[in-house]
């Protein structure tokens, strides 16, 4: 069987409001992503790596990987419009069949025990999403006021989510649409039940300028 990681950075992350892309930034003296990319390579099952990106900045990342010696082998694949159309460009790049992750460049603070889970489960039962559930309480906007949702019945969705080939192929076929937010969204979309695994609360999504202080101390430890 071949095993597959799809690394989507091709996003110009915009909440981050710095002017260099938040896969960029400097986590502890390294561009983040590079520390997502470890990740995979040093995981019990040691996945083919793409690596999308938006065209701007493949040079770039060029550029980055003699500055700081990196030499994980990795296959880069130009990005789209939406996160939908970099999935997608990075799936056409997989000829054969397997199970293929699809992992935010975003998290670098991923443990190679939750990778090798997601690999393991979807490898048996189709696919595997792993999730949190959330520790505050939530309210939805209901026109000018709100309301309380049980979070009980709530759950947050993490990557990597891994599929088999032929599960992604099929979804991946459709028309984008706003509501896929996540590949699970879009398989689901497909016809396909969710498999959802338990998460790993340290597996930040670096989003926001705070995200990337405390990932810097998580990963010291
Ligand atoms: O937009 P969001 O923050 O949900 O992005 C999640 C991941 O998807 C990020 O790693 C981002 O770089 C990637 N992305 C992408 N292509 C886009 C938009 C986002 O690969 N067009």
């Amino acid at each position: 069987m071949k095993f597959y990681a799809i690394i989507v950075a091709g996003g110009s992350g915009k909440r981050m409001q710095a002017s260099v892309s938040k896969q960029f930034l400097l986590l502890n003296g390294v561009p983040l992503m590079m520390h997502t990319l470890k990740a995979f390579h040093q995981s019990e099952i040691q996945p083919e790596i793409i690596l999308v990106l938006n065209k701007e900045s493949i040079s770039y990342w060029n550029e980055l990987c003699v500055k700081y010696s990196f030499t994980i082998p990795h296959f880069v694949v130009e990005g789209g419009r939406e996160r939908f159309h970099s999935v997608r460009n990075g799936l056409l790049a997989i000829k054969e069949d397997g199970i293929i992750a699809i992992h935010d460049a975003v998290r670098p603070l991923i443990a190679t025990h939750l990778i090798n889970k997601c690999f393991k489960e979807a490898s048996e039962k189709g696919n595997a999403v792993p999730c949190i559930k959330p520790s505050d309480t939530v309210r939805k906007f209901n026109d000018h006021t709100s309301k309380i949702i049980n979070r009980d019945k709530l759950v947050l969705i993490q990557t990597p989510q891994t599929f088999s080939a032929e599960q992604l192929r099929e979804a991946y076929r459709q028309n984008y649409s706003k509501k896929f937010t996540d590949d699970a969204s879009v398989v689901e979309a497909a016809g396909f039940s969710i498999n959802l695994i338990e998460g790993n609360r340290y597996n930040l999504k670096v989003t926001y300028p705070e995200d990337l202080e405390l990932a810097s101390y998580l990963l010291k430890r």
